[in-house]
């Protein structure tokens, strides 16, 4: 073999090996490309995936594979919302198909609330606090997002939390901050957001941010500010995007905050919930 090209591959095997891939030879039923958000789930023999294509040697291997296994979350369709969610949430706790993401995890942050919440908030994906606590919105913004939930005069335990990533996105070393999930990483995940959205089956979703619209819905024409005042749709169940509560962080803005808690006011009366003079008018300016 020419010795450049040699020096390329094995580059490329190892920073395949760097990012989890023990083995370059992956038997071919263990990928295919990304289905449409539409069909996540069952792989039939009749859509049984190419092998992968021989990679592109190049002298920077592409960062991003273009094929990648999927979740194909296979919850009993059987027994208590708990139980369904409790087998979900054991195959999702392993889940290695970012090797990336898997190799740096604390943990897999699956989702917390009521199994049978009728209203569920989605978001991006963890932070420092949630891979560490193993619970989504602990931090800052989760502080935030506790106090919207007081001013429904809700609590965290009556509703459910989940992000559409589930591992904290790996960040280079020495470095602190988060970075938004890559396409592939959301698709890759998407598949365990819907399985717990059909366990779940809430009246109502609140999206946090354009990050949560994109993985739910995949890049967007528009802008939050935007889609947030406005219903979308998936699997059936009415989705109100809105500012995720970290911009609201950066923002201390009363029309900002007025414009979310119009979205949540809109989230209540889905959900027939009371909501009273006093709530109608928070964040309103104060009479000139
Ligand atoms: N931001 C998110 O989108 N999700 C979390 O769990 C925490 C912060």
């Amino acid at each position: 073999m020419n010795p450049e090209l040699r020096e390329q591959a094995s580059r490329y095997v190892e920073l395949l090996r760097r990012h989890g891939q023990k083995d370059t030879w992956l038997p071919s039923g263990l990928v295919r490309r990304l289905p449409s958000a539409s069909s996540p789930t069952q792989e039939s023999p009749s859509s049984r995936p190419s092998p992968l294509s021989t990679p592109r040697i190049t002298g920077t291997p592409p960062a991003e594979p273009k094929t990648r296994p999927i979740a194909t979350p296979a919850a009993p369709a059987t027994g208590t919302k708990t139980e369904r969610l409790a087998a979900l949430r054991a195959q999702t706790i392993t889940c290695q198909i970012c090797p990336h993401l898997a190799k740096s995890r604390t943990q897999v942050v699956f989702g917390v609330g009521d199994p049978e919440a009728r209203l569920m908030f989605v978001g991006e994906a963890p932070g420092a606090d949630e891979d560490e606590q193993g619970e989504p919105f602990v931090g800052l913004s989760g502080k935030l997002l506790s106090k919207m939930l007081t001013a429904m005069e809700l609590t965290r335990e009556q509703i459910y939390i989940a992000n559409v990533l589930k591992c904290r996105p790996d960040m280079p070393a020495k470095t602190s901050g988060n970075r938004k999930p890559t396409r592939h990483e959301m698709e890759a995940c998407l598949p365990y957001l819907r399985a717990q959205i059909s366990i779940i089956a809430p009246v109502v979703i609140v999206a946090l941010g354009s990050t949560a619209v994109e993985g739910l819905f995949g890049p967007q024409k528009t802008t939050i500010s935007r889609l947030r005042g406005t219903w979308m749709e998936i699997d059936g169940v009415p989705v109100r995007p809105t500012f995720h509560p970290s911009y609201l962080l950066h923002n201390q803005n009363l029309a900002l905050k007025r414009q979310v808690w119009e979205d949540l006011l809109a989230a209540m009366e889905r959900l027939g919930l009371p909501i009273s003079k006093k709530q109608q008018g928070y964040f309103l300016p104060p009479p000139a």
